[in-house]
């Protein structure tokens, strides 16, 4: 299927936008600090493949994934940097990763075994990065003892210690950072404990966006984000600590423009009723494409200048805007959806509160059918 090829509807994505981000969130560390971009779930909706080439092309460190499936598509697509798979691993495909240079989260005895034995029958250096459980309670190693047993049952001329790793559960609540000390805490504790034994990982790294954004002690070896990559503060409040771009621009322009008399009604379930004579543009972008059908009747689409407020349920592939008091709407007026708040278009902050959702979510539903753009 020719995505996109027949579409008005699409997600425009700004490389350079991109570009100034990473330098930005760059700008904060020590020269020392290395750079791990998360690309998972499709580069937060922005398009792994063109995402990861282009962050290469910068010189990043380190690329990170969350499945195999997700790196096997950046290899394929000859993306060569560093690339680590932040889940669990599926045992049997260990092989494939180490073949592909892929670094694997190490955390329990059956992955443990599985990489150890894999990498010697290879004669090829599998790479691992421990993963410590300091208080997100998903994934590692709970204690000192599981991580120096882990990391001894490991040991091989065949197994790279390449890192080690933790992942916080509220960095952004500045409000009480009690919690993500005690995590910090722990986590080190740990490293320290296994120096002393001997065992030593090359990168030891625990900060998303905003603990690099809040706490530059914790740094260490290399940072590991996503958000910010894309132009997103991890949470509205955060905002002030830097300035980020949005890279994506999904957008669209009607397909259809009609007016309505008083009183129609518009869309599944009749939950708009014009009280006067109204324009209403039908413009093809639905549920299926990822847009919350929570908005229906509560959110709108913008122009540069003008709001145009979403009439009716969202249905599937389509929905319907109030163009009414856009002056000299058209067809080829743009319709934005997802932007710059700073031009005024929709916050996805706000998009997201309203319909209990997320940002990241928002921007990871973004459906496969929206064409993504580069320029
Ligand atoms: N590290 C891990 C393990 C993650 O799961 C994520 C994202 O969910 C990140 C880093 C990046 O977080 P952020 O996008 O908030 O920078």
């Amino acid at each position: 299927m020719h995505y996109g090829s027949y579409r008005y509807t699409r997600a425009t994505i700004d490389l350079d936008k991109l570009t100034d981000n990473y330098i930005r969130m760059k700008e904060l560390l020590s020269p020392k600090t290395k750079f791990m971009g998360v690309i998972k779930a499709d580069a937060y909706g922005h398009g792994a493949v063109e995402v990861g080439r282009h962050l290469e092309s910068q010189n990043i460190d380190f690329l990170a994934v969350a499945v195999l499936d997700e790196a096997m598509e950046l290899r394929e697509a000859g993306v060569k940097s560093p690339i680590l798979l932040l889940s669990p691993i599926e045992p049997d495909t260990i092989p494939t990763a180490i073949k592909n240079d892929i670094s694997i989260t190490v955390f329990s005895d059956e992955i443990a075994g599985k990489v150890k034995h894999s990498a010697e029958s290879l004669q090829k250096k599998a790479k691992i990065h421990l993963k410590v459980d300091s208080g997100m309670a998903r994934i590692g190693v709970r204690s000192r003892e599981e991580a120096a047993r882990l990391s001894r049952t490991m040991t091989s001329e065949w197994v790279e210690f390449e890192g080690i790793f933790t992942h916080f559960a509220e960095a952004e609540n500045t409000e009480d950072p009690t919690y993500t000390k005690h995590q910090f805490d722990f986590f080190m504790d740990i490293v320290n404990d296994l120096k002393d034994q001997g065992i030593y990982f090359d990168l030891t790294h625990c900060s998303n966006t905003a603990a690099t954004l809040l706490y530059p002690e914790y740094h260490l070896d290399m940072i590991r984000t996503g958000i910010s990559l894309f132009g997103y503060h991890p949470d509205k409040s955060l905002e002030d600590k830097i300035d980020l771009q949005p890279v994506m621009r999904l957008s669209t322009h009607a397909a259809y423009v009609k007016k309505v008399e008083e009183g129609t009604t518009i869309g599944y379930g009749r939950t708009f009723t014009a009280a006067e004579e109204k324009t209403i543009a039908t413009i093809l972008l639905g549920y299926a494409d990822g847009i919350p059908r929570e908005l229906s009747n509560r959110w709108y689409l913008t122009t540069d200048d003008h709001k145009a407020p979403i009439v009716g349920r969202i249905c599937m592939d389509q929905l319907m805007v109030d163009v009414s008091d856009i002056p000299g709407f058209n067809k080829d007026t743009e319709l934005v959806f997802i932007g710059d708040p700073k031009k005024g278009h929709p916050s996805i902050y706000k998009m997201a509160d309203l319909t209990d959702s997320f940002h990241y979510e928002i921007l990871c539903g973004i459906g496969k059918r929206v064409p993504r753009v580069y320029y």
